[in-house]
């Protein structure tokens, strides 16, 4: 039977922001040593901002709307930014065959015509030729009716808190941190310095995040337990396969919010080590 402190627990949590699926959550918290981040939504605050515009074949305007348009059903960070930079209101009835490729890009029929939005794995994967971009940014190249058609540089910055985050994660005892992501080595590298984050592994997709956690988890040792924080879009393998998985809920996607074991109501990272505390509080309470 699970002792009545725990339910207290629970909604002492849930109080403070934190929504935890369970008891045996709540004890695996309290025992996290390891914290992994997804880093566009959780780290930083996944609005991106145009920075630059190469084009070629057509005016920097017609690339932008393009990319918007074919980007109008996703859900991403990238999409919402490309949409707003585009804005204006996104006529639905243009666009058709919408297709994902989740950490790759989009792909869709625009006016009849296809396009391709993405990083160059998208490219690599159409065998479209693209020109490498030296800019430090997130680099989305498309492509219309085969063809490639320039690249929009993007960037994001980290949410106020990150950094304070990170270091009260090392002072409630978290030995390592850790930062995932799917985007360019340079972005990654810069963000995780900036966070004194102890590693960082860029340019993975969906599954080599799942393949890196599972050897974080081989690292374990005792009763350690690996914490995975993420906003959720495409993350939901790993939410599910980490001991615990944390979704960030005011902006995780609804496959996150199922797929984790704890929700964060607010989207501040100081919330994961407030998180952890009030695990260790209850769980003193309970023992
Ligand atoms: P992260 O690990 O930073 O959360 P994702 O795994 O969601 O990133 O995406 C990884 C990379 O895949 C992005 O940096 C981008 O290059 C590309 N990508 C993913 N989704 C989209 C999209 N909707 N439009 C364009 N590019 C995308
Ligand atoms: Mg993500």
């Amino acid at each position: 039977s699970i002792p009545l402190s725990f339910f207290a627990g629970i909604g002492g949590a849930s109080k403070a922001g934190v929504l935890v699926k369970g008891s045996n959550y709540l004890e695996a918290l309290s025992q996290t040593k390891i914290v992994v981040f997804d880093k566009t939504g959780t780290l930083t605050r996944g609005v991106f901002e145009v920075n630059d515009i190469h084009h070629n074949k057509m005016e920097a305007e017609k690339l932008v709307e393009y990319a918007a348009l074919a980007e109008s059903a996703s859900s991403h960070p990238i999409s919402k930014s490309l949409q707003r930079a585009y804005g204006k209101a996104i006529d639905r009835s243009r666009v058709t065959d919408i297709r994902e490729i989740s950490g790759n890009g989009v792909m869709a029929k625009v006016d009849g015509i296809e396009v391709a939005a993405g990083n160059d794995k998208l490219m690599k994967r159409l065998g479209i030729s693209y020109i490498d971009c030296h800019s430090v940014g997130t680099i989305i190249h498309v492509a219309v009716d085969g063809a490639y058609a320039g690249h929009i540089v993007i960037s994001d910055v980290v949410k106020e808190h990150s950094k304070e985050a990170v270091q009260a994660l090392r002072s409630a005892g978290i030995r390592k941190t850790v930062m995932l992501t799917g985007d360019a080595r340079k972005v990654g590298e810069q963000v995780a310095k900036e966070l004194q984050l102890d590693e960082v592994y860029a340019e993975l997709l969906p599954a080599d995040k799942v393949e890196k956690v599972e050897e974080l988890l081989r690292s374990k040792t005792g009763k350690e337990k690996l914490a995975f924080v993420g906003d959720g879009i495409n993350d939901a393998p790993v939410l599910s396969r980490s001991d615990i998985g944390i979704a960030m809920g005011a902006m995780g996607s609804d496959a996150a919010i199922e797929a984790a074991d704890v929700v964060l109501m607010d989207d501040d990272p100081l919330q994961i080590a407030k998180s952890v505390k009030i695990s260790r509080k209850c769980l003193r309470i309970v023992y």
